[in-house]
């Protein structure tokens, strides 16, 4: 089996993480009890998934000319990710400033910076893409811009996969170059107006060919326009830290796809990488090695 190649077109964010007993009202000053800094974007981390499920990984985007920038790229670098198609542009980086409560609650500000002028695919970025075997993308990109990667890709054969977050109206002129499309149930529940999982699966096969929901502890759920939806468990663990276990399992099962598993043997196989990452604090430092995920599941 050759080695799966994935292109991510997507966000890089610095996450400024501060914790409080209490997060501060507005005018209120609190004292708080700790502060990460840690690499995040919801492209980034499925890059990050995708590279440690054993892909040749490239990534296109947008860091800033600031200290930031380096870091997120040489975070990339480190992952062993290939940051060709990863461009520096002046001005500040994205940032995403969270702050987390003494309950877990959190409220954050997400500062798009740098991924806000990614407005479409650069020269370059087609060799990229077209050099792949899948095309993972969200929305944390200007839309024009996902149009535009969703495009590439499928004129050149790729497959492509979206992970419709933060939720919001998925125009015709994005999903005609969707292959399948993977949102959590709240995501699938505000695109479609439907809660339940099952109504919301048949509602999005009418506008793509191919879904997968996830669905947190319980598992996910898979369609396409032929045949019946077919549901994978989650593995039962203790959850410690759910942050990114989404990009956790649409990386891993981008993977698996493009290995040649089929749609149920791709989702054990990210159930498996996401059961990991849960069991651990962090966002892409919590995801697990090929090779953790392969022990799990023999
Ligand atoms: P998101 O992070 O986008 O909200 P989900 O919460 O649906 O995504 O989680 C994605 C996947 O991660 C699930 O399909 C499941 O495999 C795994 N997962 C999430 N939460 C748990 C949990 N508490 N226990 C085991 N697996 C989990």
């Amino acid at each position: 089996m050759s080695t799966p190649r994935i292109a991510v077109f997507g966000s890089v964010n610095m996450d400024l993480v501060a914790y409080a007993d209490t997060a501060p009202a507005t005018g209120e000053t609190v004292t708080g009890t700790a502060f990460r800094q840690v690499p995040g974007g919801k492209g980034a981390n499925q890059a990050v998934a995708a590279a440690r499920a054993g892909a040749d990984t490239v990534f296109l985007g947008a860091v800033g000319g600031d200290a930031f920038g380096t870091e997120l790229r040489d975070n990339l670098v480190a992952a062993g990710i290939d940051t060709t198609g990863l461009r520096t542009v002046p001005g500040p980086s994205g940032i995403a400033h969270i702050v987390v409560d003494g309950r877990g609650g959190n409220s954050i500000i997400v500062v798009p910076g740098a991924n806000g002028g990614v407005t479409g695919t650069v020269p370059g970025d087609r060799e990229l893409i077209g050099g792949a075997d899948a095309l993972l993308l969200q929305l944390e990109l200007p839309m024009e811009a996902v149009v535009a990667a969703a495009r590439t890709g499928r004129e050149q054969g790729v497959r492509v996969h979206l992970t419709p977050a933060p939720a919001r109206d998925l125009p015709d002129e994005l999903l005609e170059s969707v292959d399948v499309l993977v949102p959590n149930e709240h995501e699938a529940a505000a695109i479609t107006g439907r809660t339940d999982p099952r109504e919301a699966l048949a509602a999005l096969l009418e506008r793509v060919p191919e879904v997968l929901i996830t669905l947190g502890g319980e598992g996910s759920l898979h369609g396409t326009r032929s045949g019946a939806p077919v549901h994978v468990p989650a593995l039962k663990v203790d959850a410690v830290d759910t942050t990114a276990a989404g990009d956790t399992f649409c990386g891993s099962f981008a993977v698996a796809r493009a290995e040649g598993a089929d749609p149920a043997g791709a989702m054990r196989f990210a159930a498996a990488a996401a059961a990991l990452s849960v069991q651990r604090r962090g966002a892409s430092s919590s995801m697990p090695a090929r090779a953790e995920v392969e022990d799990l599941l023999r």
